[in-house]
């Protein structure tokens, strides 16, 4: 969580939640959408014949191109003319561009814009793993067929358990990594200001101390965690946009030891690190990424350059609140997160693609690809952070991240161009993922 969201009322916020639930699309039901294709299945192959097809690696737009799917994986990209094999069922997406599945590599689908606070108050688990399956839904529906889901605030271990379910097939989703349940310090994450006697409950787990730093990582690799979330730095916004009080939450010794226990079992780290302080006791420490990086300078680029750290800024957070709410203080902190990602940019930082969906409506994560593109990138460069490098941060660069043969079949297609305007990347038409057809606006599923 990054912003401090508009106060919404009860009605409002059931109103968003069906909003959610439409923008998703026509899905196919879970049932007759399995996240791993039958084995019956593999047999015979399909073939994607699409108008255009963006290559990412090559930066190119290909035309007439057929991809041969067998099973879950992409068995052959053909050139325009070279004929398919004989026995396959066609899916024609010849008026349409076909890119790979993309990656939201910052997301929280256990959070949904409205009142944080009240959301882990007053809404059960249950309720909140139900809106949280929805807006798995609504991102997939919107081309997303991979996320890091970067901490269930305050769901505890939800987002492990929605992540199997989607790859057990029993509800439709991107597939995930997960971070549970995130870490920082007392004092620095909410829930805060209730009275000393009231007891709240915590959006983050809260340790202090290296050997609680230890102790808390084991117990969430223990109930499912595949990266651990670190808050560097805290801060208390206004409404309007204010920082009040930016703070490094952990002594050097504590985020040492928590990136340590960590490594030792395999787990990369992201730091939530919205200052220079922050960021670089955590890239000491050996984190994988940095998360938000709304001030950084720079040292603190070139440091990560050095250690080959991601940068994953989630522009769309800041700009929706300051869409939202227009105030000088929030044009403060665009206006230097714009500064910090063209610093990052020229710097040649490896810039991953994340929205922090949760803050707005999941539906809307490829937002983030337009801003990073109006921020400085060219539309190419936007494309790929949303897929070859967000697959290199969660090591899947051997699975996803393009449509090449040997790699899983996740193809989503939309109308126009996104390399000529990268606005068409929000009007998905067709999502498939591992092999499976999850959304098909024209009607041409097999
Ligand atoms: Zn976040």
């Amino acid at each position: 969580m990054s912003r401090v969201p508009p106060v919404m009322s009860g009605a409002t916020a059931r109103a968003a939640v069906v909003a959610i639930l439409i923008a998703g699309g026509p899905i196919a039901a879970a049932g007759a959408a399995p996240a791993t294709a039958p084995a019956a299945q593999a047999t015979a192959p399909t073939v994607v014949r699409c108008g255009r097809l963006v290559d990412v690696r090559a930066g190119v737009t290909r035309r007439g191109v057929t991809v041969v799917v067998r099973g879950e994986a992409v068995e052959s990209v053909l050139d325009a003319g070279a004929p398919p094999p004989a026995e396959a069922s066609v899916i024609d997406l010849s008026s349409l561009t076909c890119l790979p599945g993309l990656v939201d590599a910052h997301t929280h689908t256990f959070l949904q814009p409205g009142d944080y606070d009240v959301q882990l108050l007053k809404q059960s688990l249950p309720r909140r793993t139900l809106q949280a399956a929805a807006a798995a839904r609504a991102l997939l529906g919107a081309g997303f067929t991979t996320i890091r889901d970067l901490e269930t605030e305050g769901a505890m271990y939800g987002d492990a358990d929605l992540r199997d379910a989607i790859a057990d097939g029993v509800v439709p989703g991107p597939r995930m990594q997960v971070a549970t349940r995130a870490i920082s310090t007392t004092g620095n994450y909410a829930l805060l200001g209730y009275a000393p006697e009231v007891a709240v409950p915590k959006g983050v787990q809260i340790a202090d101390g290296p050997d609680a730093m230890r102790k808390a990582v084991r117990e969430q690799i223990q109930y499912g965690a595949d990266w651990i979330k670190v808050y560097g730095d805290y801060r208390t916004f206004k409404p309007t946009g204010e920082i009040l009080d930016l703070r490094v939450t952990m002594t050097p010794e504590e985020m040492g030891a928590l990136v340590d226990e960590a490594s030792r079992r395999h787990r990369p780290v992201a730091a939530h690190c919205y200052g220079d302080d922050a960021a670089r006791q955590a890239i000491r420490a050996g984190v994988r990424s940095v998360e938000h990086g709304l001030f950084l300078d720079e040292t603190t680029f070139r440091m990560m350059l050095e250690k080959g750290v991601y940068y994953c800024p989630t522009l769309t957070a800041y700009r929706t609140s300051y869409d939202e709410n227009r105030t000088d203080a929030w044009k403060k902190v665009d206006d230097a997160h714009r500064e910090s990602f063209r610093r990052a940019l020229r710097l040649h930082v490896k810039i991953a693609s994340g929205s922090d969906a949760g803050d707005f409506p999941h539906g809307n994560a490829g937002r983030e690809l337009e801003l990073m593109v109006e921020y400085g990138m060219t539309p190419v460069e936007a494309l790929r952070a949303a897929t070859l490098t967000d697959a290199d941060l969660l090591g899947w660069q051997d699975r996803i991240g393009e449509i090449a043969a040997g790699k899983m079949a996740d193809l989503v297609a939309v109308e126009g161009d996104p390399l000529a305007d990268i606005a068409a990347v929000r009007q998905v038409r067709f999502v498939m993922k591992g092999g499976a057809v999850y959304r098909d606006d024209l009607g041409r599923a097999r």
